[in-house]
């Protein structure tokens, strides 16, 4: 449980969250969160990775990986801000919210920083139950065989359904 770290993160605020409002509270109702207000403190290595840092996200209850992202400088300070998984995507060049979308956002429980401070592990409450966005619980849904890769993960939700269009 996280509750220690928890406890560590919020002692480093010095005002409680003002800016809760992003989409998604609505779903979240009750659930606790760890948004840090204000300053972000120390920061991760940014410069070492061209401006980014790899962020292994992890469910904070099982401990299952659920998905791999970049985060830059600004999608961490959103995170920490917010209390909300927001990353760099290389491909679209932007800083997105997960589950700005789908609705299928990351309530951050907890941020750890491994010895380098080049890679960033998220804790995190799935809302929807999937993180991938094929429908799956994890992104790491197929296992590699010589046969090909073969699909192990359990289809939480429909793509089509859920962004209203087919996925590439
Ligand atoms: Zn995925």
């Amino acid at each position: 449980m996280s509750e220690q770290s928890e406890t560590s993160l919020a002692n480093q605020t010095a005002q409680e969250i003002t800016n809760p409002g992003e989409a998604g509270d609505q779903a979240v109702g009750g659930r606790h969160s760890v948004p840090v207000q204000g300053a972000p403190g120390p920061m991760p290595n940014f410069a070492k990775g061209g401006g980014v840092v790899p962020t292994i996200v992890q469910d904070y209850q099982t401990g299952e990986v659920l998905m791999l992202a970049y985060m830059n400088e600004e999608s961490y300070k959103r995170t920490l801000a917010t209390g909300r998984a927001t990353y760099f995507s290389r491909s679209r060049n932007r800083v997105w919210m997960k589950g700005e979308e789908s609705g299928h956002i990351q309530i951050v429980r907890e941020i750890l920083v491994d010895c380098d401070e080049d890679t960033l592990l998220l804790k995190v409450d799935q809302i929807g139950g999937a993180a991938c966005h094929v429908g799956y619980r994890s992104c790491f849904f197929r296992r590699v065989t010589r046969d090909g890769f073969e699909t192990v993960g359990e289809k939480v939700f429909d793509p089509e359904k859920v962004y209203g269009r087919k996925n590439p």
